[in-house]
């Protein structure tokens, strides 16, 4: 499944940011979110919060069908807040957890497998479209496969290095940095390589490499883009 419903009718600006981690998706989409009254929703948080059930019950997230089968009774449900997403998974709030390491490469290894991306795809098209504020929807496959007909998108991008410092600097007492680097290189490659949607820039993408730009200045510009975008 490649394309959006296109006869739904849309209520709201969408607006897409995608882009390889820590290339500052997160804090441009919060941003653009408050500027432009917009619902903020992440889905790699989705991504994180299945694997984290994954690994709760001993799954392994290699086997695709055993995650798979895991979805049909798995609610996840972002509630978002002023200081950021809370995630519900099944109901509990595991916003605090789903940065852990563990969770983050199991994430990675969750999101190759096709048909879990189809049940993801999905809630996230639901949510995206039931935003009557509009929504900036933030992942890896917004502008190629969730929404290929988005009002805007962005592909945020910096060197592996420039990425690295600035994970480092949100989470210095994590782990060193030579494993902070290794690890996104690990999940950067995962991301691009997987045969189901991998991580590209849309055609119709606007590429922002971000590697020698200040936070400000990223956030000025992507907010330029979006208000030049004609409202419907
Ligand atoms: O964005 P974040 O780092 O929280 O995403 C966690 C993982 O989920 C990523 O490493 C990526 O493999 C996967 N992901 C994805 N598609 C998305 C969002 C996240 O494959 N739209």
């Amino acid at each position: 499944m490649t394309s959006a419903p296109q006869n739904e009718t849309r209520r709201g600006l969408i607006v897409a940011i995608d882009g390889p981690a820590g290339a500052g998706k997160s804090t441009v989409a919060a941003h653009l979110a408050r500027t432009f009254g917009l619902l903020n929703l992440e889905t790699g948080a989705m991504y994180r919060a299945l694997a984290l059930k994954a690994l709760r019950n001993k799954i392994p997230v290699t086997d695709g069908e055993a995650v798979l089968a895991l979805t049909t009774n798995t609610t996840i449900t972002l509630e978002p807040g002023a200081g950021g997403n809370r995630v519900l998974l099944d109901g509990e709030d595991v916003t605090a957890i789903l940065r852990n390491p563990e969770v983050t490469q199991a994430a990675s290894q969750v999101s190759v497998h096709g048909p879990v991306r189809v049940w993801m795809v999905n809630a996230q098209r639901t949510l995206g479209l039931g935003a009557a504020t509009g929504v900036v929807m933030e992942g890896r496959d917004i502008g190629t496969v969730v929404f290929p007909d988005a009002d805007v998108k962005i592909f945020l991008d910096a060197s592996v290095e420039a990425r690295g410092d600035r994970r480092f600097a949100q989470q210095p007492a994590a782990e060193s940095k030579e494993n902070l680097l290794n690890e996104m290189r690990d999940r950067d490659r995962r991301d691009r390589e997987r045969t189901e949607s991998p991580l590209r820039p849309a055609e119709d993408a606007i590429v922002l490499d971000t590697t020698g730009m200040t936070l400000d200045q990223v956030l000025e510009r992507a907010a330029a883009i979006v208000a030049n975008v004609p409202r419907r």
